[in-house]
């Protein structure tokens, strides 16, 4: 109980303290926004490449405030604005930052649900209702954390798929609740961890880099709880990671009915 309250207490200096930190970055991206934003009006002869540089610059600040906005409500402890989408979108959009930006050793694969053994249905990725620039951090935190477990290169998978959480499913993984909902994974062929570094790796400051903050996994966590998800995670030394989040869908009466067990995918076909 004692660890516990201690946990507590380091949570709420840390989010003090990010959101100072949130407060005062605002005020430096502001500037950076507008001014990219404004240079193609400024700079109307621009070639392709640089265009498209200018583009990367205007996304990343964009994102980079969106970030910070996340960051101050985080640690006001609110939930962030829901929007209904199909998590592909957000998906689609890192896998192509992280073509563009990560090693070339790294090859970015996409899935199909037919790969992933579980429940799954055939028909279109069900939406969900959800903050996407938190969604977006999640993500781009399980790609960079892979990217860094394969520094000699190596794959990357990322996959989405409809999951029914059936009772049996609750029995063998304690986790998520009975329910429909969107899986993604995230896997990759790097470094992997030992059961003891997986016992840790959600724990705010536990980094096993030399730059490292310790941050990402428990944010991933926070915002996938706040969420109403679940994550999961395999891993083997010298094999690779695999991340699985589970976010809750939004589906009709008649998806519910075509993931009636008799539909299950078994995993084979
Ligand atoms: P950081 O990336 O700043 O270290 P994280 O909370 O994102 O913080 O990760 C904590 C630790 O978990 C990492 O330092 C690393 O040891 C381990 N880790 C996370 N993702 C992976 C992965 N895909 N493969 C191997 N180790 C990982």
């Amino acid at each position: 109980l004692e660890q516990q309250f201690l946990r507590a207490q380091r949570l709420e200096s840390l989010g003090s303290l990010a959101s100072g930190i949130a407060h005062d970055l605002n005020n430096v991206l502001t500037p950076i926004v507008g001014a990219a934003q404004l240079l193609p009006m400024t700079l109307p002869n621009l070639d392709d490449r640089n265009r498209r540089l200018l583009n990367m610059l205007v996304e990343s600040s964009k994102r980079g405030s969106g970030l910070v906005k996340q960051i101050l409500t985080f640690a006001r402890g609110m939930d962030g604005e829901r929007t209904t989408l199909q998590v592909r979108h957000i998906l689609a959009e890192i896998i192509s930052v992280a073509r563009q930006t990560f090693p070339k050793s790294i090859v970015i694969l996409t899935g199909s649900a037919n790969e992933i053994q579980v429940n799954h249905t055939s028909e279109d990725l069900w939406m969900v209702s959800v903050d996407a620039t938190q969604i977006h951090q999640v993500l781009m935190n399980l790609f960079v954390n892979a990217r860094d477990a394969m520094p000699n290169g190596g794959s990357l998978t990322a996959s989405t798929a409809n999951i029914v959480i059936d009772a049996d499913y609750v029995a063998r993984h304690g986790q998520p609740p009975v329910g429909a909902y969107i899986l993604m994974t995230i896997a990759d062929t790097g470094i992997g961890m030992t059961t003891e570094m997986l016992d840790r790796i959600f724990d705010p400051f536990f980094t096993t880099k030399q730059t490292g903050t310790g941050l990402g996994l428990s944010t991933v966590q926070g915002i996938v709880k706040a969420h109403g998800g679940a994550i999961e995670v395999e891993s083997e030394i010298g094999r690779g990671t695999c991340f699985k989040i589970y976010l809750p869908a939004i589906h009709s009466k008649e998806a519910e009915a075509s993931a009636a067990p008799a539909d299950l995918y078994d995993g084979k076909g």
